[in-house]
């Protein structure tokens, strides 16, 4: 989208239930009242629902039901995250292109989006379904100057982000009835009363010494009505939640928002604040678990998080088994 177009955005938005006259918006502008109604024009053909009544002037009445990277900047207050934003109409998976994107040399904080990943992937190569105009598929690429052993807490940071974004949204749009439905499971979902709005999936390119780079991809089930039959128990989005429709734009704003607020304490080595943030979430301190990595079940209680932010386990004789990864389920 061009500056001009931008600017009439913004206008429009600043001005948004009112009219505002071409005259005054080419005087701000300093451009032509013929040049405000091209850009007008332009604005229309991609979606945007402004309306115009002669002596009264242009009113925005409706934003497109896509996902832009002008909209989510429009409201966006960072300063190293989504400088750069990329949409694509559809990707195979939002990570392989940041990842792409990554190898040319972007920028540390470019962010990479899609109306629907036709391969979109979880962890241990599962699928991620993640169907057209519904919810946000998104991939941040990160260049974090920490040791890559703390590479982890990009997921925990992901994580809290993203939980902070859902009550951030539900202060606007009323989501939640009760906010301890939600919570976050270790070490990549977050869950609404046992089914999954979000995943995160992060991924390094590191060497020993340093992370070249990593990438965070988020998914968030924002608008979907309903799932396919294997996911209907273990799936939700906020629109099944809430019955209402949820701009994207919108949660992508809150999530790029508040994720650098989480970034910056990890760019600023604030691991113990990160890790007890999360430890206070993570509802499975002292609880009986399964955990499923390499190929093994092993059964325990948790009895911490370590400081390195691994599941830390002691099974029925006594043994402290440690984890970066695996798969968890709660022993009833
Ligand atoms: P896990 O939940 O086993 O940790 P991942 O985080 O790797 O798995 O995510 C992949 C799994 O999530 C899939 O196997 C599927 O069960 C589930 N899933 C796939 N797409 C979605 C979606 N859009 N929303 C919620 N869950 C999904």
């Amino acid at each position: 989208m061009n500056k001009i177009d931008l600017e009439i955005l913004k206008l429009l938005h600043k001005n948004k239930n009112s009219y505002l006259s071409g005259q005054k918006i080419s005087d701000k502008l300093n451009v032509s009242r013929t040049t405000i109604w091209k850009h007008i024009k332009d604005l229309r053909n991609k979606g945007y629902q402004i309306e115009s009544i002669t002596n009264k002037g242009y009113s925005l009445v409706d934003i497109p039901d896509k996902i832009t990277a002008e909209e989510i900047k429009l409201g966006l207050k960072t300063d190293i995250i989504a400088q750069e934003i990329y949409v694509f109409d559809s990707l195979s998976s939002t990570n392989e292109k940041a990842k792409q994107l990554a190898g040319e040399g972007k920028s540390g904080g470019t962010v990479i989006m899609a109306e629907e990943q036709t391969a979109g992937r979880g962890r241990l190569g599962r699928k991620w379904y993640s169907p057209p105009g519904s919810g946000l598929w998104c991939s941040l690429l990160v260049r974090p100057d920490i040791n890559p052993t703390r590479a982890p807490f990009l997921t925990i940071v992901a994580a809290l982000a993203l939980e902070d974004a859902l009550y951030k949204i539900d202060e606007e749009f009323t989501i939640f009835k009760d906010k301890n439905d939600l919570m976050i499971k270790w070490p990549n979902d977050i869950l609404w009363n046992d089914k999954k709005i979000c995943g995160i999936l992060s991924e390094l390119n590191a060497d020993i010494d340093k992370i070249k780079y990593a990438v965070i991809g988020i998914g968030v089930n924002v608008n979907q009505d309903s799932f396919p039959d294997e996911l209907e128990d273990k799936a939700v989005s906020l629109k099944e939640i809430s019955g209402k429709k949820i701009s994207r734009n919108k949660v992508a704003q809150t999530l790029l928002t508040v994720f650098e607020k989480y970034y910056k304490k990890l760019l600023d080595k604030d691991y113990n604040q990160l890790l007890l943030k999360w430890k206070d979430k993570l509802n499975i301190i002292k609880k009986n678990i399964d955990v499923y990595a390499d190929d093994k079940v092993y059964s325990g209680e948790v009895v911490d998080i370590s400081d390195k932010g691994e599941l830390v386990i002691k099974d029925n004789i006594g043994n402290i088994h440690r984890f970066w990864a695996g798969d968890v389920s709660l022993r009833q």
